[in-house]
């Protein structure tokens, strides 16, 4: 059998270049049905050229570099180039971001639960791990989804989710890509910000006993989970303070996420701007809890809200649209540093809450 290169010098400075301090992760995946939906709302229509100048916008915003760290493609993306023919990955390359690649095939139902859900693309991913290093990607993101209500998340769906994310991670390292291991429990739901936290603290334990028996090297290794926050229609939601969220949040992780792991990556998860760097911000400020890792931010939605809607799909709001880019990336880059103070840029509260969300 022939030898596998060992990637885990390299595994361990890519995790390390993406947990830069003051840096973080621009989510830019949206598969075509996503980013479709995001680009009704401003009547663009959803087809290859509009994707990819919309991206094109994103990744030559002046200066991104300087709060965003890594940034994550869909596969069509990592193949397109600037107007002027700069193939995406190299221009991040250039400017100093790492590329990663969405891997995952979306989610299926597992059998024999009330709905619930399991990964796609197990089968095929060693190969397409394989390519896009190639391509010049080194990191990957691959999202399990869990449910909160009636009873779920089951036993079943956190330990197949669990070692889903295992074996993902396990095949992304043995290609040189850093798994981004995204366990995501949504927060559609009426339920407390105390049972969010119990199921947080469930599903991460699980999560990392099933990265351990998979021989996981966690100092190239990532993980993006959800925020602890009550649910979505909990009648108390909009007294929970940014204070206890991320308070809740780093204990859930102190008692579950090993410290040789570098750092964790938030999703935004339908909070609005302003709650995902206002959150961010006070888990970085808390004192009171163990945090031995980097806790930074891999959004989607609350990066790119007010910018997808500021350009509209017309070339004259492009600067501007890019400049929403920046106000939430410098945002967010501050709340790493634990050092926003809240407001920046006429800071937008709206909701960006999807139920279900796929992505
Ligand atoms: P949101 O920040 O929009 O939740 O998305 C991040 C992501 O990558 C989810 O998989």
């Amino acid at each position: 059998m022939q030898q596998k290169p060992d990637y885990r010098k390299e595994l361990a400075e890519t995790a390390q270049k993406i947990c830069t301090p003051g840096k973080g992760i621009l989510a830019a995946d949206e598969s075509q049905g996503t980013i479709g939906k995001k680009f009704v709302t401003i009547n663009v229509e959803n087809n290859e050229e509009n994707r990819r100048a919309y991206r094109e916008l994103l990744f030559t915003a002046p200066g991104v570099e300087n709060y965003i760290s890594g940034v994550i493609l869909f596969s069509e993306t990592v193949k397109h180039a600037t107007k002027d023919g700069k193939n995406f990955v190299q221009l991040l390359q250039e400017k100093g971001i790492v590329a990663g690649i969405k891997v995952d095939k979306g989610l299926g139902v597992l059998p024999g639960t009330q709905d619930e859900s399991a990964t796609l693309g197990l089968d095929s991913l060693a190969s397409m791990a394989a390519e896009h290093y190639k391509l010049g990607c080194r990191f990957a993101k691959w999202r399990a989804v869990l449910k909160i209500g009636n009873g779920l998340p089951s036993q079943q769906a956190i330990q197949e989710n669990a070692w889903g994310l295992a074996r993902y991670a396990a095949i992304c390292q043995e290609n040189g890509l850093v798994p981004i291991v995204e366990p995501e429990i949504l927060a559609d739901g009426d339920h407390s910000i105390e049972v969010c936290q119990k199921v947080t603290e469930k599903v991460l334990a699980a999560v990392f006993k099933a990265l351990n028996e998979n021989n996981i090297f966690l100092e190239g290794c990532l993980l993006k989970p959800n925020m602890v926050t009550p649910g979505s229609t909990n009648a108390d939601r909009s007294k929970v303070t940014p204070q206890e969220i991320g308070y809740r949040t780093a204990l859930a992780l102190s008692r579950t996420v090993p410290p040789a792991l570098v750092g964790v990556t938030f999703l935004s998860g339908g909070q609005s701007e302003e709650e995902a760097s206002l959150n961010l911000n006070a888990m970085n400020q808390l004192t009171t809890v163990r945090k031995p890792w980097a806790l930074t931010f891999s959004y989607g939605r609350a990066l790119q809200n007010t910018a997808v809607k500021t350009w509209a799909g017309k070339q004259e709001n492009w600067e501007v649209a890019q400049q929403a880019l920046l106000t939430r990336a410098k945002a967010n880059s501050e709340a790493q540093l634990g050092k926003y103070q809240g407001g920046q840029g006429g800071a937008s509260n709206e909701s960006l809450f999807v139920a279900d969300y796929k992505y």
